[in-house]
């Protein structure tokens, strides 16, 4: 190992599994290099230095060599450890199963980690986990085109169909026989506190990635 290069990266752990006697096998997303596997030998061992700073979704600074396509961990300094204890856990279990599910193991350094680093440190309030979501799912490709849906502009698209957040532009709003005005709403009347959209992304997820 002395021969391998070190890297360094700030990571936020999205999974933590016990691994043989005292290793863990976490998921880290890296401000640097996305999400990868590390393995955390000797981590569960009471006199380990690094154990408090790598529980699910704390934010470290660490540095680590490859072997065989895993990172290897070797010292850790804490940026940030949630607060579980006020944290809104329903909004971290909606992260925690996006990000585990979609993102792909290196991806190209994640132009959400910001982002994912605010919720975290804010709480995971619906209404900024909502918006991660809905941010996120687009820049992932996993949400309908950005134009409308029904003639391809994209101008003045301002109407979204909640149940499958397709985009219409006003034309076609005006042409179209949804009278549900509860689902098929202006971009900007979308209310990101309201558990209603909550319960919306919350199926679109289920229909469409799980
Ligand atoms: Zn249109």
């Amino acid at each position: 190992m002395s021969n391998m290069p070190i890297f360094k990266d700030e990571v936020i752990v999205i999974k933590s599994i016990n691994y043989k006697e005292a290793d863990k096998i976490l998921t880290v997303i890296g401000k640097s290099y996305g999400k990868f596997p590390l393995i955390a030998k000797g981590i569960r061992k009471i006199e380990s230095k690094n154990r408090g700073n790598i529980q699910t979704l704390s934010v470290s600074q660490i540095s680590f060599y490859r072997n065989k396509g895993m990172g290897v961990l070797l010292e850790t300094s804490n940026v940030f450890s949630p607060d579980y204890s006020s944290s809104n856990l329903k909004g971290i279990e909606r992260i925690l199963s996006l990000l585990n599910k979609c993102v792909e193991e290196g991806c190209e350094p994640c132009d959400f980690y910001n982002k994912l680093y605010f919720v975290l440190c804010n709480g995971f309030k619906d209404e900024d986990v909502n918006k991660f979501r809905l941010s996120f799912l687009k820049n992932m490709g996993l949400l309908p085109h950005s134009t409308c849906s029904i003639c391809g502009s994209s101008d003045c698209i301002d109407y979204v169909n909640l149940e499958n957040f397709e985009i219409f532009c006003k034309k076609c709003y005006l042409n179209s026989n949804i009278t549900d005005d509860s689902v098929l709403i202006r971009s900007c009347d979308v209310d990101y506190l309201s558990q209603n959209l909550t319960n919306y992304i919350d199926l679109y997820v289920q229909k469409n990635l799980f």
